[in-house]
């Protein structure tokens, strides 16, 4: 068998046009221009690489863009005035801190400040509890963007048994509860779990979300699955993910390439999530087919 290839660089394209005509549409009918917000503090260049690029992006999808560039020893207290002046602005929807933050700065304290109304990395406790609880949330954009394109190659995936391996905050946990709230069945596998290649082989669907680099062998795939691989790892001067990809590609009936997969996928769904929060913000209909 040789896996389709989910190309998620097009499928970010056709998540951005889609933003973009939502906006647009904002603009046209209510005079509305969402607005994204984005602060970094201190120099990492990865951070800055990324910072960059979304601020591109917003621009491009025809929204403000607003970045706040903070020294590396800027003060807790002075960092929750900025996002305390963000929540008060009414031109910004979307609030997002970039993290790593410096080690003198307590970033559960920092994100849990921002207004959950905006906090469209889905970050705060409130919409880590609602996804949890299955009410309207501001989703963790990297598991919705897999979300996306697995509903996009299955339609239905009530009753598939998924297997999420990962259970950090920002991917494992909310990637299993949207599996969760698609009648997935669903076990998450970390690096306490019994014998990984057998809990692996009765997925259908399986999520790498471990940040080692192709630790995941074809042998552990079941004919026919869906691997989304969301590592990213560097490996001497190239990227990698976590599974290894010819060899789980020759098993699947799908798979995320890296580069190409999940990667871009996620600033797509940033994008995504700031109009759905400016369209909540002002009581609109949401865009359809963005969202969790
Ligand atoms: P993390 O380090 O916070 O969590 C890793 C998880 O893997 C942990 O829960 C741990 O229990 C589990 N794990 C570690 N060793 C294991 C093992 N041997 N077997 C099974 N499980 C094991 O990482 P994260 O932030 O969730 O990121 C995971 C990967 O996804 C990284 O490569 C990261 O770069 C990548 N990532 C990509 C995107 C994207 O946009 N594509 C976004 C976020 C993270």
């Amino acid at each position: 068998m040789t896996a389709t290839v989910i190309d998620g660089k097009a499928f970010a394209a056709t998540v951005r046009e889609k933003v973009a005509g939502h906006v647009a549409r904002l603009s046209e009918e209510h005079g509305i221009v969402p607005g994204l917000a984005v602060v970094l503090v201190g120099e990492d260049p990865a951070s800055e690489v990324y910072v960059r690029s979304k601020g591109k992006q917003t621009v491009a999808a025809g929204m403000k863009s607003v970045e706040r560039k903070l020294a590396a020893d800027t003060s807790e207290s002075k960092l929750l005035e900025v996002v305390a002046e963000l929540n008060a602005d009414p031109t910004i929807h979307g609030i997002l801190v970039q993290l790593p933050l410096p080690p003198h700065i307590d970033a559960e304290a920092v994100i849990n400040a921002i207004d959950p109304a905006k906090d469209v990395d889905g970050f705060h406790i409130l919409n880590v509890g609602r996804l949890g609880t299955g009410q309207k949330a501001m989703v963790p954009c990297t598991p919705l963007g897999c979300l996306m394109m697995l509903r996009d190659h299955h339609g239905d995936l009530s009753g598939l048994d998924a297997v999420v391996i990962g259970r950090s905050n920002i991917v494992g946990k909310p990637m299993a509860q949207l599996l969760l709230g698609e009648s997935c069945t669903v076990t998450i596998a970390h690096s306490r779990t019994k014998d990984l290649p057998e809990v692996v082989r009765r997925a259908d669907i399986v999520v790498a979300a471990v940040g080692r680099p192709e630790m995941v062998p074809g042998d552990w795939i079941k004919p026919g699955a869906t691997v989304i691989d969301v590592g990213i790892n560097r490996v001497e001067d190239r990227l990698v993910g976590d599974v290894d990809y010819d060899s789980c590609a020759a098993q699947a009936g799908a798979i995320t390439p890296v580069p190409g997969g999940v990667g871009p996928m996620t600033i797509a769904c940033l994008l995504a999530n700031t109009v759905t929060a400016c369209c909540r913000a002002h009581g609109l209909a949401e865009p359809e087919g963005l969202t969790a």
